[in-house]
């Protein structure tokens, strides 16, 4: 028996997927290239081939789905991430991809039928490792299709096992060799708020107008190994001190600056015994705000913390790895695109920045993007409570539907990206 509605067919997916790596807790595991999201991938593709596309998987495990629909036509894309956070929620990234996947099957009745003419053609894609939980970078996927992202330095990316990005999609059978080799106009992305902006403000649709930048760094510490007891107290070289002094440091940055968000996560110690002074700590840092100005006045406050901390305890530090996401601006007719597109389907909207890392944010650097959102019921993220209501989900689904069929007929044709 076929699902009847779009409401009916949307849970119906949406409760399939779900079930795919769901944990005990109403969450789903699914980091990146594990053997759930293998799964997931397969459905997806099942599904995408039902409906007609074409799969192409490139050169990073990125699933593309391919409805040509005007031969030779460039393609508007569209699509999200199916990879999870650990213990994480069922909505972040899948709801994007179930929307853009029923919303293909939807225009794609309407070309069968006649009902519809597109100029263009269109694409579903889940990109690989948006979450960057298991392996980092973050949005890992979608920077190799941009060309942000050399593939050889995705596909070394380690998790905690040793285990290689390479493989990891190779074991799940989602490793492939080559771009898409296809031409592309426009990138469309709809996504869980992760907020509660939207639930504050009454308002049923997010319309992204700019992402935060970001500012992430990987610190190592290195003290000296002794006896908890024994060592005198002035000549310790304590590696765990030295990282709680940075800890409360960047916490305490993010007090006194304004919109500015800050965290250290990851935190390892070497060796674990109850009486050894650490010798090495590892952990991550990330800063974010709106303003790349008021980022680069927070690093270097920051850098002033981790001299503080070596003063202070002895204790050498390193930044082993560091990424500088810079705060951008949306395509401003994608913008005015989507206002429309809200107001014909009779939805009200709020405008925002993104604060948190999405694919959009690597698409909107060489292709003409439109970002949005739909509520989170509570402002849940990377959490099981995750939770968008039906009549959310429906909303947001009538809305890209209606963003891909004004890209899709889109006239000008604009620059084309090859990928
Ligand atoms: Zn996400």
């Amino acid at each position: 028996l076929s699902a009847s509605t779009p409401l009916d067919r949307l849970m119906s997916d949406f409760h399939e997927l779900s079930r795919i790596g769901a944990n005990a807790l109403g969450g789903v595991e699914r980091q990146a290239a594990t053997a759930a999201d293998g799964a997931a991938r397969r459905w997806l593709t099942a599904a995408l081939v039902r409906a007609g596309a074409t799969i192409h998987i490139d050169q990073v495990g990125n699933v593309f789905g391919f409805f040509e629909w005007v031969a030779g036509a460039p393609y508007v894309l569209t699509g999200s991430h199916l990879d999870s956070q650990p213990n994480g929620g069922r909505f972040d990234g899948a709801y994007g991809v179930l929307a853009s996947l029923d919303a293909a099957r939807h225009l794609s009745d309407d070309v069968t039928t006649g009902a519809w003419a597109p100029t263009w053609n269109l694409a579903v894609v889940d990109w690989t490792n948006e979450e960057g939980a298991r392996f980092q970078p973050s949005v890992m996927g979608s920077s190799v299709f941009t060309g942000g992202l050399a593939r050889e330095v995705a596909l070394g990316a380690e998790d905690s096992q040793n285990v290689t990005v390479r493989q990891a999609l190779t074991a799940i059978g989602f490793l492939g060799e080559a771009p898409t080799g296809r031409d592309f106009l426009a990138y469309a992305e709809i996504h869980v708020e992760q907020g509660s902006r939207l639930t504050a403000q009454q308002t049923e649709l997010g319309i992204v107008t700019g992402s935060w930048a970001a500012f992430k760094y990987d610190l190592e510490f290195t003290g000296e190994q002794s006896h908890t007891g024994a060592t005198p107290m002035a000549q310790r070289k304590d590696a765990l001190l030295a990282a709680a002094l940075v800890i409360s440091g960047v916490h305490a940055l993010a007090a006194d600056a304004g919109d500015f968000h800050a965290s250290v996560t990851e935190l390892e110690a070497y060796p674990k015994s109850p009486n050894v002074v650490t010798a090495r700590t590892r952990m991550h840092v990330e800063l974010r705000a709106p303003d790349m100005q008021v980022l680069w006045e927070l690093e270097a406050r920051f850098l002033e913390l981790l001299r503080t901390a070596h003063r202070e305890t002895a204790v050498t530090n390193v930044i082993v790895r560091n990424w500088h996401r810079e705060a951008a601006a949306y395509w401003p007719e994608g913008i005015e695109l989507a206002r429309r597109a809200a107001s014909a389907v009779g939805l009200r909207t709020s405008e925002m920045a993104t604060i948190s890392g999405h694919d959009s944010i690597a698409l909107n650097s060489v292709m003409p993007t439109v970002m949005l959102f739909t509520p989170s019921a509570g402002g849940w993220a990377h959490n099981v409570n995750e939770l968008t209501e039906e009549a959310d989900m429906l909303n947001g689904l009538i809305m890209i539907t209606q963003v891909l069929r004004d890209l899709c007929t889109l006239s000008g044709g604009g620059v084309r990206f090859r990928a």
